[in-house]
């Protein structure tokens, strides 16, 4: 694939076609959309596509922040930065507030090593998510099962349920001695999350936002 591709077929909403600066962080300072055009460019080719080589200025540090974007023929828009932000500091919105906290959490956690909280949060995330999508079980592992048999969760994931440690720990609850989370296991069950936040809220969500592209062609 080329770059020329970019945003074809895939993408966010352009609204007009210019740059979703409400989307881009501040690589340095995390500030949401609050940049000046420091400068520019742009290149088209023969069929009228064009790819822009922005640079934003952060109203609130003063950074650079490269933006390469360009805009599908459906009004769809990619755009890939540099620097990006290290640290997560947001969900998207398409995702419940009380699951994107959570997951915000196990997240920073992990970039934090600290595995114990890693592991709590996204156990807790994932419970959250299974609520928000009706689950009935007396377990984590019957609740996965339920939404595996009502289609809502493919087989594969289900299966790997069963293989994350952190999942099949009924007590949540501190216990006197227990053993320290493994940076390992906090990982599988972070990673588990972030694929179960993509089959429940992301995948439905951009089926929509193709849907509603074609609409507009
Ligand atoms: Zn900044």
């Amino acid at each position: 694939m080329s770059w020329w591709q970019i945003g074809e077929g895939y993408g966010t909403q352009s609204f007009g076609g210019e740059l979703r600066t409400d989307l881009v962080d501040c690589g340095f300072c995390g500030e949401t959309g609050n940049f000046d055009f420091e400068s520019r460019l742009k290149k088209e080719n023969s069929v009228g596509k064009v790819l822009h080589y922005d640079t934003l200025k952060c109203e609130q540090c003063g950074n650079l922040t490269s933006v390469f974007w360009g805009n599908g023929s459906s009004g769809l828009q990619r755009f890939h930065q540099v620097p990006w932000l290290q640290k997560t500091t947001k969900w998207p919105s398409h995702w419940p507030d009380d699951v994107g906290r959570y997951w915000l959490q196990a997240q920073r956690s992990v970039e934090a090593s600290n595995w114990d909280a890693a592991a709590l949060m996204a156990r807790s995330a994932v419970q959250l998510t299974l609520r928000h999508q009706h689950a009935e079980g007396r377990s984590l592992y019957e609740e996965i099962n339920d939404l595996g048999s009502k289609a809502i969760l493919p087989p594969i994931m289900v299966e790997w349920a069963h293989e994350v440690r952190v999942l099949g720990n009924e007590n949540a609850h501190p216990t006197l001695g227990a053993a320290p989370t493994t940076d390992r296991d906090a990982k599988a069950v972070v990673e588990f999350l972030t694929m179960l936040l993509k089959i429940v809220f992301d995948l439905p969500n951009q089926i929509d936002d193709h849907r509603d592209s074609r609409k507009k062609e």
